[in-house]
């Protein structure tokens, strides 16, 4: 079964919005796990290719590494579910790298092509140093990687 098909988000996304609180209990996690990549969900609301993080769902990286991360698929639709019976929308995933740029890994690449769609925010995080952050989607097979607006705001 191909899951991601039916958790897809129904809109293109060209732009998060970030709550300044969603960001830092993101940063917790990553600090949290840190080296180990932070994974999660984020979840929000969708209109007009603009999304609205409202709330995150931390996942477990079951493979314990500090450059690369995946979950188990039955956490990750369990959030996308609850999610949609509070009214929120799935707007893709967030993971940390322990080092300095948000800029995606070769594997990161490879499931993004299995998920398009899907916003993936990429935190940077070296204790010390300042946060860096990312969002990218990948559209379709055939189409590159995209940068897509990301923004951390004081208001909801
Ligand atoms: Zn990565």
């Amino acid at each position: 079964m191909d899951i991601s098909v039916s958790v897809q988000p129904f809109e293109r996304i060209y732009e998060v919005i970030m709550p300044k609180a969603i960001f830092e209990e993101i940063l917790e996690h990553v600090k949290r796990e840190y080296p180990t990549e932070a994974c999660g969900v984020l979840l929000g609301l969708i209109s007009e290719g603009r999304s609205t993080v409202k709330k995150i769902v931390p996942l477990r990286n079951v493979l314990s590494s500090d450059s690369a991360f995946w979950f188990e698929l039955r956490d990750w639709m369990k959030a996308i579910i609850d999610a949609k019976k509070e009214g929120l929308d799935y707007i893709g995933i967030y993971h940390s790298h322990g080092r300095e740029h948000p800029l995606p890994s070769l594997s990161d690449r490879h499931r993004m092509l299995e998920c398009p769609g899907e916003v993936w925010v990429i935190v940077a995080y070296i204790p010390g140093k300042e946060p860096a952050l990312a969002a990218y989607r990948v559209d379709d097979y055939s189409s590159g990687l995209a940068r897509v607006y990301l923004t951390v705001t004081q208001d909801y």
